[in-house]
């Protein structure tokens, strides 16, 4: 009666046929033959219930029996915060850890297990060292807030302090976290504090806002969108897609007594939510047909829109979308590969264990996601020229700041930017420190000489590459996000590529090898635990 199901089997026969004695037995077999037989399920193949219980069972067994692995010390416990099945139904378990019910900054483990639940595929947790810490606090919630507070120059609201173990160095620290709610100079801001307990002093921060990108009138006339209402009355929210929607500054959603939005025009703010809702429903449609995850925080749901920015700029704070303008203020920024951007931070901020942690290596990586995530939506929507075709450019069509695009994945050192990794990474810029990653995936997705496309240079390692397509690439970036720990760094995103490719493709060694060799391109070489192929 489904048809999708109707066509697994039949996909999973045809393998039969020509592998193994092994797999026509399974494939004859009564049972789920999708469990058993080790043919590519579907991209977009979500684990049973069974499955997905067996799963916590796995991973709860494999935490105890790896709690040394994992640096669990007898105070601590895991609690399983989130599940999410990724491409071919491979699970994502993300655990969080309290130390004496203290959370645990940092503390996180991911437990990646095959579709059937049974198999663990990689167990991931970026603390460094064992917590030992004293959990009586020698500064008082008040001071603590105080100096959170004059991080920013601009203050809305300041939450109560949090008691935590910051735990994302090699000296886990008793802390205060307090969230600050205000803008910098530049953009909006929710800031992230952490006050050492025992001095006063301040251990680290993070910012949910990621600024910086920006940019209808993009996506041709009349454009499909989907929206709700009867009658007269009508919604630019779209129900299919839960928490999808689109409006002004102050966050009402637009409506309207008819489902006709917008005039076409490059400065009318209804026309911007056309093309937002747009490219966010093109994107959601991609990261289920071609990455396997269902909807931008992999469990079903979106986040809304915000037009109307008063900014040459476009961000992401944590919660929802918020669009500017250029700088003529004759176009919105809501082309297709900026809002793609800002839904990538989304995408970033809701895998593996969340936010990647502080710094600016963190955070290019972090902005190269969001880039990733728009050249990925305007593949899949795959535009005319006449409109805006796919690139792996970033913001063209906008012009934000009047000198065209604002960023190049396949050079670029074309905006300036870095073309491999390099020590300087951790102090650049985080759309210019984007360069290296965003290089890697072009590399991975096209090669150096692409037929139609533009050639991109290798930084070290064999000057010739092939690639394996954008859709192969970019689920490998997402099963790789999936496992994803604070701090977020390149030779971890390597290793996690590495091995999402093994457990994604394990037929061959052709996409785990082009992973590794694109990686090497940009100066991210090999480091200890990578896995191998064959
Ligand atoms: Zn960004």
């Amino acid at each position: 009666m489904n048809p999708k199901v109707k066509l697994g089997a039949m996909a999973v026969l045809a393998v039969a046929a020509m592998t193994t004695p092994t797999a026509v037995n399974a494939a004859t077999a009564p049972a789920d033959t999708t469990r058993t037989v080790s043919a590519e399920p579907p991209v977009f193949a979500p684990p049973d219930a069974e499955s997905r219980s067996r799963a916590v069972t796995t991973a709860n067994a494999t935490l105890a029996a790896r709690s040394e692995a994992v640096l669990k010390g007898q105070n601590e416990k895991f609690t399983l915060s989130k599940s999410i099945a990724g491409a071919h139904g491979l699970q994502y378990l993300t655990y969080t850890r309290t130390y004496r019910g203290l959370p645990v900054h940092g503390g996180d483990v991911v437990v990646a297990t095959d579709r059937a639940g049974e198999l663990v595929g990689s167990v991931s947790s970026g603390q460094q060292a064992r917590i030992t810490v004293d959990v009586t606090s020698k500064v008082d919630a008040a001071t603590a807030a105080a100096t959170a507070r004059a991080q920013l120059p601009v203050v809305e609201t300041v939450a109560t302090p949090k008691l935590v173990v910051h735990a994302t160095t090699t000296t886990p620290k008793l802390a205060w976290e307090v969230v600050v709610n205000g803008a910098t100079a530049e953009a909006p801001s929710v800031l992230h504090v952490f006050v050492d307990a025992l001095d006063g002093s301040i251990v680290d921060s993070y910012d949910d806002v990621h600024a910086g990108t920006g940019n209808s009138y993009y996506n041709g006339n009349p454009v499909t969108i989907q929206t709700s209402g009867s009658g007269s009355s009508y919604s630019m929210t779209d129900t299919t897609r839960p928490g999808l929607r689109c409006g002004g500054q102050n966050g009402a959603t637009y409506t309207g007594t008819d489902d006709s939005w917008g005039n076409g025009s490059g400065t009318n703010l209804e026309t911007a939510c056309v093309d937002a809702l747009y490219a966010a429903q093109k994107e959601w449609d991609m990261l289920r047909n071609w990455l396997g995850r269902n909807g931008f925080n992999g469990s079903g749901g979106a986040f809304p829109a915000r037009v109307g920015l008063s900014a040459v700029n476009a961000y992401w704070n944590g919660s929802y979308t918020s669009f500017g303008r250029n700088s003529a203020n004759t176009r919105q920024a809501t082309p297709m590969d900026v809002v793609g951007h800002e839904y990538g931070h989304a995408i970033f901020q809701t895998s593996g264990s969340g936010g990647g942690g502080s710094g600016n290596e963190s955070g290019g990586l972090n902005e190269s996601t969001g880039d990733i995530f728009g050249a990925l939506t305007e593949h899949y929507a795959n535009q005319p020229a006449t409109l805006d075709p796919p690139d792996y450019l970033v913001g063209e069509e906008v012009n934000l700041t009047g000198a065209g695009e604002i960023r190049n994945m396949y050079n670029p050192s074309a905006k300036g930017h870095p073309n491999c990794y390099s020590s300087s990474i951790p102090s650049t810029q985080v759309h210019a420190a984007a360069g290296p990653q965003n290089h890697w995936f072009y590399l991975l997705s096209e090669g150096t000489n692409p037929v139609g496309k533009p050639a991109s240079s290798v930084c070290s390692g064999p000057t010739s590459l092939t690639g394996i397509g954008i859709q192969k690439a970019g689920r490998i970036y997402m099963a790789g996000l999936n496992t994803k720990t604070a701090p977020w760094t390149h030779a971890k995103a390597r290793r996690a590529t590495v091995a999402a490719a093994k457990s994604l493709f394990p037929s061959g060694c052709v996409e785990v090898n082009a992973v590794k060799a694109a990686w090497s391109a940009v100066n991210v070489p090999a480091t200890s635990g990578e896995v191998s192929c064959p």
